[in-house]
């Protein structure tokens, strides 16, 4: 039997129409909107669509969404003053640094960044003070992508107390901070990386597996155990026929749209793992429109507790 399908889409809209009466609230007690100012350093295709959508998502709720752009050739200086100033600027709740970063502005680059955010309009949850605040569960703001996947499992009333979830992938972005919020909501967890030995083993036992890997397709039925919920964060674009072939029936819808558009996206998890799961998110649809809705959320949150407009 197909797996039920968590759609990330529906409840995003969901969230984001939620947020309407605290942004009006917001704005009539401070007298002006959310603010959130995005940074994006350089040219890159989708930095662009990811950015764009963000500010749209929060214009088109009332707060304000401004981009503040760096040329790809830009220092790492420059963008810490950009930051600087944005944290000084009293309109601004919200300050979102898009990854990644030129890479002329050096290895550590987005880490400098991160902790140059004032943690109180630290939209994406990065900055060290931020992270732990969540680890010692007193969350006040949460990396979006997993916050979203949390949002998700809660509101589908998928059980975890007490269960085992699998997280591949220990980023700080995603992986990391998903473990934390599967641990306080009492899933026994375990956290899978590259070194994991037995990977498709471990994962079997998981009730609930969340891939955060970067790996098309990465996911096959073999990880997962029949009826588990999976949450598959991963966005991979395929655009070789070889690949799309490994992932898509021939005669499949996503294989006919590869033909006609040349590209196709795809989770970390192979699509055939629909047939064992009890659950599961769809890429597109899925994690990707509950991340864009954490932001919204984010931004309003961080301007009612920087404002004090929330009571
Ligand atoms: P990173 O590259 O930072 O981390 C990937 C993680 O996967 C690492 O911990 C890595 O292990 C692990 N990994 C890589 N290969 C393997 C393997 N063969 N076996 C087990 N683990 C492996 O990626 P992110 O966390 O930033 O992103 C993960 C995915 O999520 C990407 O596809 C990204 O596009 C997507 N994403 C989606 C978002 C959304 O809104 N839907 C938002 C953010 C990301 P190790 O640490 O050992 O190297």
């Amino acid at each position: 039997m197909a797996a039920r399908r968590l759609d990330g889409t529906a409840w995003a809209a969901r969230i984001r129409e939620e947020t309407r009466p605290r942004v009006e609230r917001f704005t009539a007690r401070a007298g002006r909107p959310p603010g959130l100012a995005v940074v994006l350093a350089g040219a890159h295709p989708a930095s662009e669509i990811y950015v764009r959508n963000k500010i749209a998502t929060v214009r088109e709720h009332g707060c304000q969404g401004e981009l503040f752009r760096l040329s790809e050739t830009a220092s790492l200086d420059d963008a810490l003053a950009l930051v600087s100033r944005l944290n000084g600027d009293d309109r601004v709740d919200a300050i979102l640094v898009q990854s990644p970063l030129p890479p002329g502005m050096g290895p550590d680059a987005e880490q400098r960044v991160f902790d140059t955010i004032d943690p109180a309009k630290d939209v994406d949850g990065f900055h060290p003070i931020n992270v732990g605040l969540l680890v010692q569960k007193r969350p006040a703001l949460v990396a979006c992508t997993p916050l979203g996947c949390a949002e998700l499992l809660d509101r589908e009333q998928i059980p975890l107390s007490g269960r085992h979830a699998v997280v591949i992938g220990r980023s700080d972005i995603v992986g990391k901070p998903m473990a934390l919020l599967l641990l306080h909501r009492d899933a026994t967890v375990t956290i899978c990386h590259s070194r994991t030995r037995d990977l498709p083993e471990v994962c079997r036992s998981a009730d609930v597996l969340v891939a955060a890997i970067g790996r098309a397709g990465f996911v096959t039925p073999a990880f997962v155990k029949p009826g588990a919920t999976v949450i598959d964060v991963g966005i991979n674009r395929l655009t070789d026929p070889a690949d799309v072939a490994r992932c898509f029936a021939p005669d499949s819808l996503r294989a006919r749209q590869f033909a006609q558009k040349g590209s196709v996206l795809v989770g970390d998890v192979h699509p055939d793992v629909e047939a064992v799961a009890g659950a599961m998110t769809p890429v597109p649809g899925g994690v990707g429109p509950l991340t864009i809705a954490m932001v919204l959320r984010n931004t309003v949150t961080a301007a009612e507790l920087r404002v004090g407009a929330s009571a």
